[in-house]
């Protein structure tokens, strides 16, 4: 039947008032898992770069959209625009580096892009590789009603963190269903009209709906017109001096520099670039790097955590009070510190536990400014906070 103009007058409004109002808590429960994850990315998501181009704009900048290539030094084209530069900040990023494993090219696979986009659960997801974007993903997706299979090439989950941190989470992951494969390595990819396999070494195959790759990130260098300026591209990306210089006019930050591929590593980089671009003398100093990584409960993790030469201990978050007044039953976590037994300061620490990264703040702090940890001891931590723990676990060192 033909509607009025009235009519579908009247409906635009009703929708447009209905996608205005902030949705009720009953009317979310009775969406499908699909419009869930929808709903929770437009929650969170903004839908497009407006806001940040008007905060950028505001701040005296110019914001011209297209893809940018060095033609020589001090001109870069963008679209059929041509733009000249005294200096150039180069802040490309990185892309997923997809492993040489065969037939992944043709089987459509998810990389972290397909995977933080989707519409849809899959009915079952196959995961290569558990660092920290495998690990978030794998939890988030089991949690959404998928089965999730992680297959880790090595013999435990969170490699670059830390051993006993990724076997209390692959317990919890264990829990929940999640099937962890380690010491797997993957062979073959092969899809077939309702599934993707994965043969693994040792000829094993896995089976699922989709397959989500996430073995790591590559700098985006491709195509920018590099090869025009005197830098150098290493095997990690872009390389610059604690200055953030990449060369004669030229400067990098973030993802493509290859230093650590997080976004507040990459926005120190830029301001530190940025002094040094406006003649202010400023080195980066990446001693205290901390990283989080928001699985439930949460991993984070600073400074120098591989435990060579350091004096290394422990606390369990079950002994502390805020564990019991955080949720019941108590949930395994803990705080491990590595500390200098020369010079008596922390280089590093592990946490895993609820908001973790929160309270890694105090540790970032103290690996930066060397604080004596006689200080640290004769620190007061409040009652009954998770930060109790640290001052246990600093109790505990035997220096
Ligand atoms: C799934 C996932 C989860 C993550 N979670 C976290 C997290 O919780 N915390 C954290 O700190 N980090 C996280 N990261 C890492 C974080 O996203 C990156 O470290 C950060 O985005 C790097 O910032 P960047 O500015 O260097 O690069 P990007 O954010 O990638 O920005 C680069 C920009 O350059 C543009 N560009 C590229 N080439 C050109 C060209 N030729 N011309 C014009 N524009 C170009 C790109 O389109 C892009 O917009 C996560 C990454 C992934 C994949």
């Amino acid at each position: 039947m033909e509607r009025s103009q009235e009519q579908k007058g009247q409906m635009r409004e009703a929708q447009e008032e209905a996608s205005a109002k902030p949705m009720e808590e009953e009317d979310v429960e009775r969406m499908g898992q699909g419009d869930k994850l929808q709903h929770a990315v437009d929650e969170v998501a903004e839908k497009d770069d407006a806001s940040q181009v008007e905060w950028v704009q505001e701040l005296g900048a110019e914001v011209v959209k297209g893809t940018g290539r060095i033609v020589e030094p001090g001109r870069l084209e963008v679209g059929g625009e041509t733009l000249e530069y005294d200096e150039l900040m180069i802040a490309t990023g990185s892309v997923p580096s997809l492993p040489p494993i065969e037939g992944l090219q043709e089987a459509a696979v998810w990389t972290s892009r397909e995977a933080t986009s989707a519409s849809a659960v899959p009915e079952s997801l196959l995961i290569v590789g558990a660092g920290g974007v495998g690990c978030e993903l794998a939890q988030f997706y089991a949690r959404s009603g998928s089965r999730v299979t992680l297959v880790q090439s090595g013999d435990f989950i969170l490699p670059r963190i830390d051993r006993e941190a990724g076997d209390l989470l692959a317990g919890i992951f264990e829990e929940e269903r999640i099937d962890i494969r380690l010491n797997a390595r993957a062979k073959r990819i092969s899809r077939s009209e309702s599934c993707l396999s994965l043969e693994l070494e040792g000829d094993e195959t896995l089976e699922a709906t989709n397959l989500l790759v996430a073995t790591g990130r590559r700098p985006n260098v491709e195509g920018l017109g590099l090869e025009q300026l005197d830098v150098t591209v290493g095997q990690h990306g872009i390389e610059v001096d604690d200055r953030l210089s990449a060369g004669a006019h030229a400067w990098a930050a973030g993802d493509v520099t290859g230093v650590a591929l997080f976004t507040h590593v990459g926005k120190y980089q830029a301001r530190v670039a940025a002094a040094n671009v406006a003649g202010r003398e400023r080195r980066a100093d990446y001693r205290a790097l901390p990283s989080a990584i928001f699985t439930d409960p949460q991993v984070a993790a600073v400074g120098d955590t591989s435990g060579e030469g350091t004096v290394t201990s422990k606390w369990d978050l079950t002994k502390v009070s805020r564990t019991a007044t955080y949720q019941r039953p108590k949930r395994p976590g803990f705080v491990k510190l590595f500390a200098d037994p020369e010079r008596k300061v922390l280089v590093g620490a592990v946490l895993v536990g609820p908001d973790a990264g929160e309270w890694l703040g105090q540790l970032t702090l103290a690996i930066r400014a060397e604080i004596p940890v006689d200080v640290l001891r004769d620190t007061i931590q409040p009652f009954p906070t998770f930060s109790e723990a640290i001052f246990f676990a600093v109790r505990e060192l035997d220096l």
